[in-house]
């Protein structure tokens, strides 16, 4: 094959924007504010909306309650005043003979305004129509100043318009005129190599044409599906790149699935009597994902799977029953948790389970130095150690293990893919085993998760009681108080949880604690208040722990490294402070430090009452469900996908259009695709299948190990 035509076409795409005629440099700028650098930045520059300039209407015939578009003379313009000239509005009113309409702006730059609209332009306008006065009314209309003949202008008018996102300096028009001149200058060099068969299957049109539609839908488009972005066209740019990232997953899924691992084989003796003498007895959702784990084990290849089960599901029973196989069959088990406290916390119980089977368990954090660490370092070498429990410092150089056969990470959200390979090099293809607490729905698991095989627990422990969340204002904190105190009389403990942030750390902490000193000061002198944050030593941390575990402290005053994994089953109250700045899957695990025992428990979020709107949204989902997968798709809804954690390190490709949770439908097609051609072709060597190689690493970039395929 001539090696330089691909190369070609590459560059072709590749060009830079700026170069497109009408760009140039200085428009080129404002492009790079968006991320649009090449050519191929611009065709994926998609439409925001569209709207219906088919048949423009008469002012007259604008209907209000809908968005309507309509098209007129600038009458007059300038400044409104109202309620006693205590609200400036600015105003334009444009009519058509047919009638009028007020253009209305109650916020905005008052002397660009001005600048922008002149008595005797023609301009048209978009938005939701209102009456007000017996008038039409627009507030904050889409709009744009018309120039020159309507009639003849074919990328403006008597179309379904693409609408795109502006900035200072490009606006609607120029914009359209230059994606226009993209479009028909460049789209034809798009190829997506997704096999025919599977464009047959899935109903798919071409992909340069798809670019064109979205840009520029011809006339018979349905203006609905468009805003929807579920047009043809859509769907399949959405597909294409939904399938390479599941194409992707699919081969590296299929290069674990090829290794060669560790068969576990055992009765189970171990493990069933350390069930013996739990207080408890399993869920049917602990038992099921155990017993996809064992089986799973017994395999002769590493096992990859993630349990994902909401706060206080008990996933930690579950990881050390298959640890306990592992070390029954003399291999070592690692145990990774993301901080301190937690690592601590795994320590005391698991060391409390497994020690009277005489099973050797050893705590590994950096806060464990000198001569006691050389010591465990030794103890893990020599193998007299089967149950390693620690922070980042397992993964450290140092760290040698004389057998590992199971590497489990907890909270796998708060690590990246790069941990979670680290630990699996600790041992010869160990089986690996990651927990999650963060409740996303199974598609979306499925993906940024990819790799991994996934258990459910969707089960609580049986006698949980619920917990009742309410958000309170500053002005209730009295009120907040007396709740507190009303439980410690009960006999039940309290989290006062403090927000970290970042840049101002140091005085979040002073918060912390000069509040736990200002509690036991002032108003709670008859309680004994605890202090836990992240910059105490780990023997202070521990002690501290230790006492509120034995009751011994009354009211923990705590940052959020309590955040996750803590098990304190007699607290009853969490008060949060400054709720308005957690996240709300934040706010979830939080939450779930409570409610844990068979007491009523209460969530108090404290916030200030200047919150923003979103920050009152989320507070409100809170009151609403305890369930993690509702507060999960909120918290993305409000976030998007970049945003919400875990995602963001799991080493996927970006996605330009797709859209994790709205084309979820389109993601499982697109995977089943994927995984059905990987299962027929899994070297990826049929001559069909070359160009999806190439284009596989390009959109992967070099986190997607291709060695395997060649
Ligand atoms: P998470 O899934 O959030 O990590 P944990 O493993 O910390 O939850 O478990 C929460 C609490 O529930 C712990 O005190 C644990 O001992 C307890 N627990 C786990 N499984 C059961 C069960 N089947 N019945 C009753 N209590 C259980
Ligand atoms: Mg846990």
């Amino acid at each position: 094959m001539n090696r330089s035509q691909p190369q070609h076409f590459k560059n072709r795409l590749q060009t830079p924007i700026q170069y497109v005629k009408g760009v140039g440099p200085k428009r080129a700028k404002l492009f790079e504010k968006k991320g649009i650098l090449t050519v191929e930045d611009g065709l994926y520059f998609l439409p925001r909306c569209y709207e219906d300039r088919r048949h423009l209407k008469k002012i007259s015939e604008l209907r209000a309650g809908g968005k309507e578009t309509g098209f007129g003379e600038i009458l007059l313009s300038g400044t409104a005043f109202y309620q006693n000239k205590k609200k400036r509005v600015f105003e334009v009113v444009v009519g058509d003979g047919s009638g009028t309409i007020t253009l209305k702006w109650f916020r905005g730059n008052e002397r660009y305004l001005k600048e922008r609209f002149k008595k005797g332009q023609r301009m048209i306008f978009s938005g939701e129509v209102r009456w007000f006065n017996y008038q039409k009314e627009i507030h904050h209309p889409d709009m744009e100043i018309v120039e020159g003949d309507i009639e003849e202008d074919y990328i403006n008018f008597k179309r379904i318009v693409p609408i795109y996102s502006e900035t200072e300096g490009l606006y609607q028009r120029t914009l359209r005129r230059l994606l226009k001149s993209i479009v028909d200058g460049y789209s034809d060099e798009l190829t997506s190599p997704i096999p025919e068969e599977i464009v047959e299957r899935q109903d798919l049109i071409d992909f340069s044409e798809a670019f064109r539609r979205v840009h520029f839908p011809p006339d018979g488009e349905s203006i609905e599906k468009l805003n929807l972005q579920r047009s043809d066209g859509h769907r399949r740019i959405i597909f294409d790149e939904f399938f390479f990232l599941e194409l992707g997953l699919a081969l590296k899924k299929r290069g674990v699935a090829l290794e060669t691992g560790i068969s576990f084989r055992t009765q189970g003796t171990l493990s069933q009597r350390l069930l013996n003498q739990l207080s408890f007895q399993l869920t049917l959702a602990q038992e099921r994902a155990l017993a996809e784990i064992v089986e799973d084990m017994e395999k002769p290849h590493p096992m990859n799977r993630l349990i994902q089960g909401d706060v206080g599901s008990g996933k930690t029973i579950v990881a050390l029953l298959a640890s306990l196989r592992v070390v029954e069959c003399g291999y070592q088990a690692a145990i990774m948790a993301p901080t301190e406290v937690l690592a601590e916390q795994h320590y005391l119980t698991i060391h409390r389970w497994v020690e009277p089977l005489g099973v050797g368990v050893a705590l590994l954090t950096s806060n464990i130095k000198g001569s006691e660490r050389e010591e465990i370092y030794d103890r893990i070498r020599r193998g007299e150690v089967q149950i390693v429990i620690g922070t980042h410092a397992v993964i450290q150089e140092q760290v040698e293990f004389h057998r590992l056969g199971l590497a489990i990470i907890d909270e796998q959200h708060k690590f990246g893919v790069v941990q979670r390979g680290l630990l699996k090099k600790k041992g010869g293809n160990p089986d690996v085993l990651v927990m999650t607490a963060t409740p996303i729905p199974r598609t979306l698991a499925m993906t940024i998760y990819g790799d991994l095989d996934i258990s459910l627990i969707d089960e609580m422990p049986p006698g949980r009681m619920p917990v009742e969340t309410r958000v309170f204002p500053e002005s209730a904190r009295n009120r907040v108080y007396r709740i507190v105190e009303e439980e410690v009389k009960k006999g039940r403990q309290v989290f006062i949880v403090y927000p970290l942030v970042e840049e101002s750390e140091k005085l979040d902490l002073m918060d912390a604690t000069q509040m736990a000193e200002h509690l036991q000061k002032d108003v709670f002198p008859g309680f004994r208040i605890g202090l836990l944050h992240g910059r105490m030593k780990s023997d202070e941390k521990e002690a501290i722990m230790g006492e509120f575990k034995e009751k011994a402290i009354h009211i923990l005053v705590a940052t959020t490294v309590i955040e996750v994994g803590i098990d304190i089953p007699n607290a009853s109250v969490m008060v949060v402070e400054h709720a308005e700045r957690f996240g709300l899957s934040q706010l979830h695990q939080l939450r779930g430090r409570i409610g844990r025992g068979q007491y009523p428990s209460k969530c108090v979020l404290l916030a200030q009452y200047r919150s923003s709107e979103e920050a009152k949204v989320r507070l409100r989902a809170m009151e609403q469900t305890n369930d993690g997968f509702k507060i999960a798709e909120q918290d993305l809804e409000l976030r998007g996908p970049g945003e919400f954690f875990g995602i963001r390190q799991s080493g996927l490709p970006d996605f330009r259009v797709a859209h994790l949770i709205r084309d979820t439908s389109i993601l499982i097609e697109a995977r089943k695709e994927a995984f059905r051609l990987v299962q027929g072709d899994p070297d990826m060597e049929k001559p069909s299948h070359s160009a999806l190689k190439d284009v596989l690493k390009k959109r992967w970039k070099g986190r997607l190990e291709l060695a395997t395929i060649g």
